[in-house]
């Protein structure tokens, strides 16, 4: 497949042993080289074409006050830092904020990875600020890894919420797709949902297939991940086989439901009777695994999973 998983491509070791080392940390935001990727609301400024997306960074000096975190450091020894705050615009005519939905199939793998690991970090920090436990104030630590609670001491990490999102096949390895209720006519993907406490990931895909379809599936087997920073999921990709064919959807989140064969699901796209996911979406990738080949027809921009 062309595209893989669009965010999980990075270029920059994540350095995690220099996030205690205040001295270092101290020395890398002095130096002018350091390159600064702001964000604002979930997205950065990119310079975007049709076919390209590059991000803007800005110097250590030139960063708006905020919540400061490391990225990671590339090969070259060149330091990358997010800040969450304002965005100033600058004054390429290409340049406009764009969030990961826009620009992240665009992107280069250095830039996805960057934006991506800042997004997620900038989403927590924006609703981190006080402690779960006690309501005070909470200080950003490990270069903006974690958080501590100023009047108890306690120690507060990143929240991710996984969420399961599975490719579901019969004996005719014919693969389930559904549309969501919330969706416009003819677009469809495959099914997904959020792991519940207590709950292990293949148990998820099992409940949420049989939830939202009436299918039972045997066996779950994991495929692939992708963050999902928006505002702070962890996508995990699988595939289930099924063991009963029958469909009863749940009239609630699924408004359709069947079963396609590859020959099925080409000519559905072909002739435009149905729309995929975006290729940004692990969903894409899932489907494009079983297909085997680029999926034909537009990938249309529109957000989801
Ligand atoms: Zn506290």
């Amino acid at each position: 497949m062309s595209g893989g998983i669009a965010l999980t491509r990075h270029a920059v070791e994540r350095s995690t042993h220099l996030r205690t080392d205040d001295a270092w940390l101290a020395k890398a935001w002095d130096e002018p080289g350091t390159r600064v990727l702001v964000i604002e609301d979930g997205q950065a400024l990119a310079r975007i074409s049709d076919s390209s997306a590059e991000l803007v960074f800005v110097s250590p000096e030139e960063a708006p006050a905020g919540t400061r975190f490391l990225l990671g450091v590339d090969t070259d020894g060149v330091a990358y830092f997010g800040v969450g705050g304002p965005i100033t615009g600058d004054s390429d005519p290409r340049s406009r904020q764009a969030g990961l939905r826009d620009a992240g199939t665009l992107l280069t793998d250095r830039d996805a990875g960057l934006m991506t690991h800042a997004v997620a970090l900038a989403n927590w920090h924006a609703v981190a600020g006080f402690c779960s436990r006690c309501g005070n104030p909470t200080k950003p630590e490990m270069a903006g890894h974690s958080r501590r609670c100023m009047v108890d001491g306690s120690e507060h990490f990143p929240r991710c919420d996984p969420a399961v999102i599975m490719l579901v096949t019969d004996p005719d390895d014919r693969c389930l797709l559904a549309r969501n209720a919330q969706w416009p006519q003819r677009r469809v993907s495959v099914l997904a949902g959020f792991v519940e406490p207590g709950e292990s990931a293949e148990q998820a895909v099992a409940r949420e297939v049989h939830e939202e379809t009436g299918i039972i599936v045997s066996t779950v087997t994991y495929a692939g991940s992708q963050p999902w920073p928006m505002p702070h999921s962890l996508m995990l990709g699988f595939r289930a086989e099924a063991t009963t064919t029958a469909i009863s959807v749940d009239d609630d989140e699924i408004a359709e439901a069947n079963w396609f064969s590859r020959a099925d699901l080409r000519a559905a796209l072909l002739s435009g009777d149905l729309f995929m996911p975006p290729s940004l979406s692990i969903s894409r990738w899932l489907i494009e695994t079983w297909y085997g080949d680029d999926l034909p027809g537009p990938a249309p921009g529109a957000p989801g999973t």
